[in-house]
């Protein structure tokens, strides 16, 4: 009879009670230092990894309250005073460092009662920090019967465990968090995913504990990224972990790392009619995706419900893209090599080792009668397309390389940049369009299209469907030339998304890439003798797809570096001659190969 008129109260209380700490977004979410005092730095790698909440098991040794793992451990000079109550004075006496709530978890190893007043008295020794608006004391383990909550004083709370049980609400007011431990719903490790049983046994428990409005948190989990990924999905609000600087890092960069992609590849199904044929090579279009390494291909593929346009190519390889003077290439020495067959130095533009102009591909096919362009998402001077047709010892002269492109062989550009050819006569050596509808029809002898007076657009700042029209409208100027050509086309910001470890970023320029892609293949099946070649200069930052939701097109990316790494990069081609470029080879054979199929 008592103990239903007390749920029934209790359901009345909670509809008024404000919810406090509830998890809304990960930012929110509390990272608990599950035994701090075992850290090499105890207290201090929590509090500057931003960590909430930082978990001391105590015990009452004649009369002091030690910090410690178990009875025997004890040792004289760590104290809950010397490891807790000195650094939290020290951060309380400093207000800016203390904007957002900081919980000393006492998890009490002794007898309750005895424990806990000896806490209260020690307390009382540093009313800054008992006064603190930021701080709170929750004691957990061994803590007095729940019913008496509300005779302890404001600044001590308790951590509430039993939640299968009924508290009545003045009790309730007292409780910080609702814990329970996790091995008595589940035994998972942490890798892969729960069983969809204890899924459904561990999301109940949840459920029931979030019932009391209070920050919800499971003691003895797994202790790795999969797990704390699962657990803030689950929406647990503390999440318990050895591990403070690295979890903190994973599950505060989480909501970044993780998107749904902005824009759609609409997926088309080549013909085949001439892939793999053994017939002559009339035109070669070579797409660069920079930094477009196997796992930005992945996400870009599983975003867009599991298909590109790119993945029903079947001629794959793999190029390996080291340069001449390091393991990890840059865009410079990659494009170079793409462009002449030689590998050279990391920023050299269309220069060998020794710093002298190579011939590059535009150059050597301009002889041969044939037309070339290229397009790029970058500045038309940018290390990828530059290595197209100029030759400077260093990326970084732009306004050389932009001299370059006046006395080029292109018959056609189109990328960022204009600023950089304000002092230059660019309009007496190239027609230049202002729009890429002109480009279609323009009967011009070379033309030229500046899409930004610097830097280009991203596709997640509105650049729209520019880098397909463009491919398509330049493939028709080039194609009314009545000769055979080239055409460079790079989708540039793969790579810049990549440097700042931007998944949205990455996920989306890889998928408006396959829009380009799927221009060039369309036009290689209306256009026998088309060789149609997708490749990558390097991978950046080691990126990973770590987990995501093909229904869902979610993708949760990981990154090891903000620079490029020297994985292999996958290349596909489509075509006549498609074969030759099957196979694990050095980027410069690709050059090479390019030559061949076209003699
Ligand atoms: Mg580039
Ligand atoms: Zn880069």
């Amino acid at each position: 009879m008592l103990l239903i008129a007390k749920r029934k109260l209790s359901i009345l209380f909670f509809s008024f009670l404000i919810s406090i700490g509830f998890a809304q977004n990960h930012d929110e979410i509390i990272i608990q230092s599950h035994n701090d005092y075992k850290q090499k730095t105890p207290f201090w790698t929590a509090y500057t990894s931003g960590l909430n909440l930082i978990e001391a098991d105590v015990f009452l040794k004649k009369g002091k309250l030690y910090v410690a793992h178990e009875n025997g451990e004890i040792e004289k000079h760590k104290t809950l005073e010397a490891l807790y109550l000195k650094p939290l004075l020290q951060v309380s006496s400093k207000d800016e460092d203390l904007h957002k709530d900081i919980i000393l978890m006492i998890d009490v190893k002794t007898e309750a009662v005895s424990t806990l007043t000896k806490i209260q008295e020690t307390l009382q020794n540093y009313p800054q920090i008992i006064n603190h608006k930021h701080i709170k004391i929750v004691i957990s383990g061994n803590r007095p019967n729940s019913d008496v909550y509300h005779t302890y004083p404001a600044y001590i709370s308790f951590d509430y465990q039993e939640i299968e049980e009924p508290i009545a609400p003045e009790n309730l007011e007292k409780v910080a968090l609702v814990s329970t431990s996790f091995n008595q719903y589940s035994e998972w490790n942490g890798k892969g995913r729960l069983t969809h049983h204890d899924y459904e046994k561990v999301t109940n428990v949840i459920h029931k504990g979030k019932k009391l409005h209070k920050p919800f948190r499971f003691w003895g989990t797994p202790d790795s990224k999969t797990a704390w990924r699962i657990f803030t999905e689950l929406g647990v609000d503390v999440i318990n972990t050895d591990m403070p600087k690295r979890c903190a890092e994973y599950v505060h960069s989480l909501v970044h790392r993780t998107t749904k992609p902005l824009v759609v590849s609409k997926v088309y199904q080549p013909t085949f009619k001439n892939d793999g044929a053994q017939t002559q090579v009339k035109n070669v279009v070579l797409l660069i995706g920079d930094g477009n390494g196997l796992s930005q291909i992945s996400s870009a593929t599983l975003a867009n419900k599991g298909v590109l346009t790119l993945t029903q190519l079947k001629k794959i390889g793999l190029i390996k893209t080291q340069s001449a003077d390091d393991f990890t290439t840059d865009s410079a020495a990659a494009g170079t090599a793409l462009a002449t067959g030689q590998k050279t130095n990391n920023r050299a533009i269309g220069t060998d080792v020794n710093g002298d102009p190579l011939k590059n591909i535009t150059e050597l096919l301009h002889q041969k009668g044939f037309s070339t362009g290229c397009i790029t998402t970058d500045e038309i001077t940018g290390a990828t397309p530059s290595s197209f047709y100029a030759h400077q010892k260093d990326r970084s002269q732009k306004e050389e390389i932009a001299e370059d492109l006046l006395t080029s062989d292109l018959d056609f550009f189109a990328g960022g940049g204009a600023k950089t050819f304000k002092k230059l006569e660019i309009k007496k050596q190239f027609s230049i369009v202002n729009h890429v509808d002109e480009l279609t029809n323009s009967k011009a002898k070379r033309a030229g299209l500046f899409f930004s007076k610097g830097g280009v657009p991203s596709i997640i700042t509105n650049r729209g469907n520019l880098l397909a029209e463009t491919t398509k409208a330049g493939l028709q100027f080039l194609k009314q030339k009545e000769k055979p050509f080239f055409l460079m086309v790079e989708a540039a910001q793969i790579d810049s998304f990549g440097h700042s470890n931007n998944t949205e970023g990455i996920v989306n320029e890889g998928v408006d890439f396959d829009r380009a892609i799927t221009e060039a293949i369309k036009f290689a099946d209306e256009n026998e003798g088309t060789l149609v070649i997708v490749t990558a200069d390097h991978e950046t930052s080691g990126f990973s797809v770590s987990s995501g939701d093909v229904q869902e097109h979610k993708i949760e990316g990981g990154f090891v570096s903000h620079d490029h790494t020297g994985t292999m990069v996958p290349i596909f081609a489509y075509g006549p001659q498609s074969d030759n470029f099957s196979g694990v080879y050095e980027n410069n054979l690709v050059f090479k190969k390019i030559v061949e199929v076209l003699k």
